[in-house]
């Protein structure tokens, strides 16, 4: 049994949904958490996750659409959280690579959602780009309010700042870059994280695992991480992925 941790599959360039389910339940992937990115998507995963029983949800404000982010918006999100399948507030974060971004609002957007995933006794999915120190410096001064635990999606940071992630407790989140050929220091990564930290995901429909890189990815290549992720820990795909199983349920209560 596989898992997708970390997906988009309300993007609208899925225009056959029926079919993409069906084709990761045929691969063996049995559950996977799509991610909000915003009001509008985290309403899209709820009703992903009412229709389809494979389908689990996160409610949040990605950093990117952080200028949606304000009190009413907030309630919006707030609403959702107590739903039987949101798994975690998420996809939340910094992300200092697409200008114009006002770091301010990125932070406390940030905090605000870490202390209400707290409330609501769920872990955090998060999202960093382009903003390690700022990020590493915020997650340590909040540290007290991550008592739900949180997963680094997508990681693409170095060992140094993995080592610092493990001890505030997260778990770390490999997706299709671990297959590209230019992955050597996120190799060195998923050599260093134990695996009782490592959780699969794809980030579909971005960032489609090799020899698929480009395509619009979807959730059935999950197989393709797992493989990687499995000979670069030295144990056997079966191990990789029922270890990856327990983790994503260890951390993901409701799934
Ligand atoms: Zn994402």
């Amino acid at each position: 049994m596989y898992i997708d941790t970390h997906c988009h599959i309300d993007d609208k360039r899925y225009t056959d949904i029926d079919s993409v389910i069906n084709e990761y339940l045929r691969e063996g992937i049995t559950k996977v958490i799509n991610v909000g990115c915003n009001v509008k998507s985290s309403i899209d995963g709820k009703n992903l996750a009412e229709k389809f029983d494979s389908v689990y949800f996160a409610a949040g404000f990605h950093p990117s659409d952080i200028n949606d982010f304000n009190d009413s918006s907030l309630n919006e999100i707030i609403k959702l959280l107590s739903h039987k399948k949101c798994v975690a507030v998420g996809e939340i974060g910094l992300d200092y690579h697409w200008e114009p971004y006002d770091k301010d609002l990125q932070q406390k957007g940030f905090i605000k959602q870490i202390e209400i995933a707290k409330e609501y006794k769920l872990p955090v999915s998060v999202h960093l780009r382009d903003a390690t120190e700022d990020a590493v410096k915020l997650l340590k001064d909040n540290k007290d309010k991550l008592t739900y635990g949180g997963v680094l999606h997508c990681y693409s940071g170095s060992v140094e700042t993995a080592k610092i992630l493990l001890d505030l407790g997260f778990y770390i989140g490999f997706g299709g870059t671990l297959t590209f050929k230019n992955a050597n220091k996120l190799l060195d990564v998923a050599r260093y994280v134990p695996i009782d930290k490592c959780l699969t995901e794809t980030d579909s429909p971005y960032l489609a695992p090799h020899p698929y890189r480009g395509e619009t990815n979807t959730p059935k290549h999950i197989p393709l991480v797992l493989y990687k992720l499995a000979e670069l820990k030295g144990v056997s795909m079966e191990e990789m992925a029922k270890a990856v199983y327990n983790n994503a349920h260890e951390l993901f209560k409701k799934l």
